[in-house]
């Protein structure tokens, strides 16, 4: 038996083992230069008996995994069926709800781009459905726009968090208003401030991203030590950064070819983000949960950990010209995952060949084939 459940075509990395509930289609701003994933597709609203059906869909699937664990001898532990259905399931509905399943089944996303623009009470509506429907569910969440939510009034955002909504990730990206202006984001600084502290007061948890690079060449200095100031006004549970990456899907591809834009290098970024660093005092996690991001063990708790976070950039920094150059192949061809895998001498020797491949004979790489390298993750 066939099961249609709409799926989207995104969701932040900490919510990889979530259900998946699209709650609406695509991006109602959808002009971010930076941003490719929904150029193209038209936003639209979803009613929410349309969401509640997808929900019930999703229960239907769940009680048929249940049924085959049972009738395989499984007993009805949902782990090892969970784990039998992935490895050949019959559609994308039930590869969503295997692999939730097989994560414990405890969180739930809900997709596109900006929940929070849906009518509070329909959302809400969604949100209780979904506690009503999986009632051991822990967590909920969505993307949201820092404008929409400086729009809504705090009494709303309580009503969703009483639904059950626990978590909002927004896309900060900086909080320079010239580069937000010039990237065409869509929102100022002031709004960021107002919609993150007004989710913050709600009760509901908030993750703010942020892009390194994002200033390129011109505006790295303000970028991070603005996108700190605002950082620092909301206070958010999470900071989670990206590095910028610009595929010839981006406007900010064309920016860069017609040299509007100049691209950061990796040192220029590790400058920004050791001046973000030094800049922020707000008590948030910081985390690097992104492949893109050179250092993706500058982690922690601040301010608890500042200067731990702060001293690993300077640990790069010291490194000489010819070490930076392996660490920055090794990383980019994904064959190191933190500054210690500089010292596992096989895969030196093995990032020694590529770079030597890559740099014909000289030990320098230029930046476009970093870059390329870079965006051949995403
Ligand atoms: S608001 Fe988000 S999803 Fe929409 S265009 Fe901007 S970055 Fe992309």
């Amino acid at each position: 038996m066939a099961y249609s459940l709409e799926l989207g075509p995104i969701r932040p990395p900490s919510e990889a083992y979530s259900l998946l509930i699209r709650a609406t289609r695509n991006c109602p701003w959808n002009r971010c230069k930076f941003c490719h994933l929904y150029k193209g597709e038209r936003f639209q609203l979803r009613p929410a008996d349309e969401i509640k059906q997808d929900i019930q869909t999703a229960r239907l699937i769940r009680d048929k995994i249940t049924e085959i664990s049972w009738k395989s001898g499984y007993g009805g532990r949902m782990r090892e069926i969970a784990g039998v259905v992935l490895n050949n399931p019959p559609d994308e509905a039930f590869r969503n709800v295997a692999l939730w399943l097989y994560s414990a089944g405890e969180n739930v996303f809900l997709q596109d781009a900006n929940s929070l623009i849906m009518r509070t009470n329909e959302l809400a509506e969604v949100i209780r459905f979904l506690r009503e429907t999986f009632p051991d569910v822990k967590r909920i969440t969505s993307y949201a726009r820092s404008k929409t939510a400086a729009k809504k009034k705090l009494d709303e955002l309580i009503e969703l968090y009483q639904a059950g909504l626990s978590r909002l990730h927004i896309g900060l990206e900086s909080g320079h208003d010239p580069l937000l202006q010039y990237m065409d984001k869509g929102v100022t600084a002031a709004e960021h401030i107002a919609g993150g502290r007004k989710i913050v007061e709600s009760g509901i948890s908030l993750c703010e991203y942020i892009v390194l690079g994002l200033g390129g060449k011109e505006m790295w200095r303000e970028h991070a030590i603005q996108t700190a100031r605002v950082l620092n006004e909301i206070a958010p549970d999470f900071i989670r950064v990206r590095t910028l990456t610009i595929n010839n899907k981006t406007p900010l591809h064309a920016e860069v070819e017609n040299g509007n834009f100049i691209r950061a290098t990796d040192e220029d970024i590790l400058k920004e983000e050791r001046l973000l660093i030094e800049h922020l005092e707000c008590h948030s996690n910081y985390v690097s949960d992104h492949i893109t991001n050179l250092l993706q063990e500058i982690e922690g708790a601040l301010p608890r950990d500042k200067e731990t976070m702060l001293a690993c950039i300077d640990r790069f920094m010291a490194l000489s010209p010819e070490e930076k150059t392996n660490f920055r192949v090794g990383r980019r061809v994904g064959m190191y995952s933190s500054l210690d895998d500089l010292y596992d001498s096989r895969r030196h020797e093995v990032v020694e060949q590529v770079t030597h491949k890559l740099s014909q004979g000289n030990s320098e790489v230029d930046e476009k084939t970093i870059y390329a390298l870079m965006e051949g993750f995403i």
